[in-house]
């Protein structure tokens, strides 16, 4: 059983713009997410983290929905140009790296979180999936979000936080079922 209290003791200890416990059932599962990947994402069936080899939306909403809670976790970084593509991406190891530290504290209390965070997996310089082999390295894949066909825009709405906050501020969100 999670000590809830100790896990916000150690959240606050991390520069996290937001957490909070979200139900999984609320959160919105959407074949048009799904299709956006596979028709506008260069990374689509290129790694172990991304369709088609997550498997089926209906597939993945099942698996999350039969976790009985939900940590969203969610960062900021101010670029100085957010046409800047590289710049902006170069915050993402921050965040992926503050997500890690999460798993961890949920690992020191003998909880394997289930993580979706942002893109593509980065762990190997070559997916282990284009050779048709198993994912080296399955205690730190952490498909994205949307590889899931979740549309987290509903639920960033109901805790009253925003998926782009204007100009020259980059945001990332994790999900971490448990
Ligand atoms: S850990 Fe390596 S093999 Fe596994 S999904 Fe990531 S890049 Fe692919």
């Amino acid at each position: 059983m999670m000590d809830i209290t100790r896990l916000e003791s150690e959240l606050s200890q991390l520069p996290l713009y937001f957490y909070g416990f979200i139900d999984p059932k609320s959160l919105e599962f959407s074949e048009r997410i799904r299709y956006i990947c596979s028709a506008e994402c260069p990374m689509y069936n290129k790694t172990w983290a991304c369709p088609p080899a997550v498997g089926e939306v209906a597939a993945c909403e099942h698996k999350c929905k039969a976790f009985s809670n939900c940590l969203l976790i969610g960062t900021i970084t101010e670029v100085a140009d957010i046409a800047d593509i590289d710049a902006a991406l170069a915050t993402r190891p921050e965040h992926e790296s503050i997500t890690n530290q999460v798993r961890g504290f949920f690992r020191a209390q003998g909880i394997e979180p289930y993580i979706l965070s942002t893109e593509a997996c980065a762990e190997c310089a070559r997916c282990a999936w284009l050779d048709g082999e198993p994912c080296r390295h399955p205690d730190r894949m952490h498909p994205c979000v949307e590889s899931h066909g979740i549309n987290l825009i509903p639920t960033l709405e109901e805790n009253g936080l925003e998926f782009q906050y204007g100009e020259n501020i980059v945001t990332w969100y994790s999900l971490l079922f448990f």
